[in-house]
This record gives C-alpha cells, structure tokens and sequence, in this order.
C-alpha cells in the first residue's frame, strides 16, 4: 500500500517551463520576476506593498525592524504557532511574551492579548493558526489606540478569509511562508506586505544589506552607479527562479483553495456524528484555506492521540502530531517569556493530529483515511 502523506506541494509543466524560461533568460538571482510575483501578490491579497523576501521568518524579522521593535521592547505571541513566531522578535533583542489561544480556533483572541500587555509592550504578533483567520479586528481595535504594532503572521494563510476581504489585506504589516508545507510554494520563500510606503521601502533596502541602489538597478545599467550602506542590513532576498514558481502557483490559489476546502468539507462531514473527534473549522468572521486540517481527539475516542496516530500509520495514513507549543521547547523551558499557564494550548497541542489534505489527494485515499479514523469506534461498538 503507498503511504498517503500529509502534504504533497502542487507543481507541475508550468512551474518547469516558468523555471527554464529564467534560466534560460541568464537573471536568476532578485530581478524582474521578483518584482513582477511582488506586484502580483499584492494584488491578490489586497496589500498596498509586498517586498519579497527569503523566507517568512525573515519577513518577520523585517517586520519587526521597520515597526521599531527592539532591545527592552516586549512583543506578545501565541506559544501555539511554528516556533519562527517566537525566535522573531529575539532576533532584535525583544522578549516574546507567550500567551494562550482560543479552543476552538486555536488563535489568540483580543481578551488574551488584553491581559498580556505591560508598559513594555511593543508589539503583537498574531498568527493565521492553520490557515484559521484571527480575529484581526477586534485585536487592531485594542492595540491600534495604544501604539501597539499589530503583525499579522499569515505564513499559513494565503487563500484565507477575513470579513470578505483576504487575510492580511488591512494589516499593517503581514508575513507569508511559501515553504512547501504551506498552499504556495517557491522552495523555500516569504513575503513582507505592508500598508506603510516607507516601510515598505526600508524593508527593500535591508534585505539586500541596505544598499541604496539594488542589485537590479545596477545591473541594467551600463556605468553602474555608486552604492551606499546607511545601515547594516541583510540578505534575505528571494531568486526568480523562486519569483517565477511563485507566479505559476500564485494563479493556482483559488483552484487549490476551492479543492482543498472540498476535501476538508468531506472530512467534516464524515465526522460529524463521530463523538470524541473534533475538526477544526471555520470561525464566524472568516473561511479558512484548510492549510491544516486538525482533529482534536477528546476522551469519548477510544484512542489518545498518540495511539491513532500509530493506528493511522498501520492503515499507511501519515497523519502528523499537532501544532508545536513553543513555551515547552528545550529554548523557551523556564525563560521569562512564559509568563503565565497555557492550559489550552498544552491540551491542543498534546490532543490534536493533522490529516493529510493536498490537491491531489483522491477520493479512495481520503476514503482509506477516513476509515482508518472510523475503525477503532466500530470495533468498540461491536464488542
Ligand atoms: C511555516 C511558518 C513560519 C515559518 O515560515 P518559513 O517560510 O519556513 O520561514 C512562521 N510562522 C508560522 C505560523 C508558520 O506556520
């Protein structure tokens, strides 16, 4: 029996052909693709900017740069989320502080970011959970009167909504992950997108080591002018041959949104009088893009989580454990940024398992999963 695996990124003809025309075309490093998949992405999640970066946790630390966070400064985070989320804003001497999250979302919540904030708080980092929306307004309208930066997290979210409008799309600063785990995929690669013009530029500046004139520039130009480095920046740039992927797969998102929301609606619906197994799904104010479609296994299952995981792995089904906590990580273990207890996100954490959901996954192999999750119930019913 072939393993039906977790995530399976989608690429095909267009990505090979997109690739060879930029070989081809002798610019393979940050150029005109870059900017073009930097126009397009901004189109399509309503983002006044985009800058292109590496990958999302230097988009992060981007964001992080030009809202001025720094040493002292404290920046509020889920400890539920890829551990990216928290190392951030220790990049620039803050302390990530961790709080918990929603239930039944698996994102924070404005009475949660609420009861974290100090005199040192700087900024807000809220994550898309899985490709589940936050609750971006009701947190904007906390923090916006104190001068706290809201960023939005949206590696997962790409193809999400919010109130009608994409995520990201009214954020101050947001950053997205293009690592094949998530719906689009350059190989490894991220976005900054931003409302704010000048700091849209300062980021384009420091991820080509803050040179005044970018490396483009001076290559289309026969006496190339002199460069200067008024700060020290980085290089988080991203490739065309990643830009040119990223435009093919860009096109591809509704498509893989509609299917992967498809497949996800027919997990829900096989679940659905199955006691002790809980899926994520949609929140109130949003859709999400099923980037993880998670399952809390509850005490009414006759399995805990590990042991349908190990049942899941007989049957060939590749289910993962659930999203990280990142306070009870050897790095965080006893460090000031845990500040208070996380039951939630310690029962989420230990509780839930990821189904394998991707474009291609077939009917007869959601089946196989399905069943697989639906036999250990059958054999208890049944003596
Ligand atoms: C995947 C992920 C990241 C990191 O993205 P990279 O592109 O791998 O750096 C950050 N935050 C969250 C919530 C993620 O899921």
């Amino acid at each position: 029996m072939t393993r039906i695996n977790v995530m399976k990124p989608w690429l095909g003809a267009d990505e090979i052909h997109a690739l060879t025309e930029v070989i081809e075309s002798g610019w393979v490093a940050q150029g005109p693709r870059v900017a073009q998949f930097e126009r397009e992405f901004a189109v399509a999640m309503q983002a006044d900017h985009a800058v292109a970066t590496s990958n999302c946790t230097t988009a992060l630390h981007l964001a992080l740069v030009v809202a001025g966070v720094g040493d002292g400064n404290e920046v509020i985070v889920p400890s539920f989320s890829f551990i990216a989320t928290a190392n951030a804003p220790t990049y620039v001497g803050a302390l990530p502080v961790f709080i918990d999250v929603d239930p039944v979302t698996g994102c924070v919540t404005a009475e949660g970011v609420a009861a974290a904030i100090t005199h040192r708080t700087r900024a807000v980092i809220i994550v898309d959970q899985g490709g589940v929306p936050v609750d971006f307004g009701a947190i904007r309208t906390l923090c916006d009167p104190l001068g706290i930066v809201v960023i939005e997290d949206a590696a997962c979210g790409a193809g999400s909504t919010y109130r009608g409008r994409p995520v990201g799309a009214g954020a101050v600063l947001a950053a997205w992950s293009f690592h094949p785990r998530k719906l689009l995929t350059t190989g490894e690669g991220g976005m900054l997108t931003t409302s704010n013009a000048g700091w849209a530029e300062r980021a384009r500046r420091l991820r080509e080591h803050a040179m005044s004139v970018s490396a483009a520039d001076r290559q289309t130009s026969i006496l190339a002018p002199p460069e200067s480095y008024a700060e020290i920046g980085f290089n988080y740039r991203m490739t065309d041959l990643q830009a040119a992927v990223g435009i093919v797969q860009l096109g591809r998102l509704p498509e893989i949104v509609r299917r992967r929301r498809e497949i996800a609606a027919g997990y829900t619906a096989a679940l659905a009088g199955v006691g002790g197994l809980r899926p994520v799904g949609d929140p109130g104010w949003g859709t999400s893009n099923f980037q993880s479609y998670w399952v809390e296994v509850g005490v009414d299952y006759p399995l805990n989580r590990e042991a349908l995981l190990l049942h899941l792995a007989e049957a060939s089904v590749s289910a993962r454990r659930g999203i990280m906590a990142a306070h009870l990580q050897p790095a965080y273990v006893g460090s000031p940024s845990v500040r208070s207890p996380l039951p939630v996100t310690e029962s989420l954490t230990a509780n839930t398992l990821i189904l394998p959901l991707y474009h291609q996954l077939d009917a007869a192999d959601q089946a196989t999963v399905i069943d697989a999750l639906l036999a250990p119930l059958a054999v208890v019913r049944h003596g």
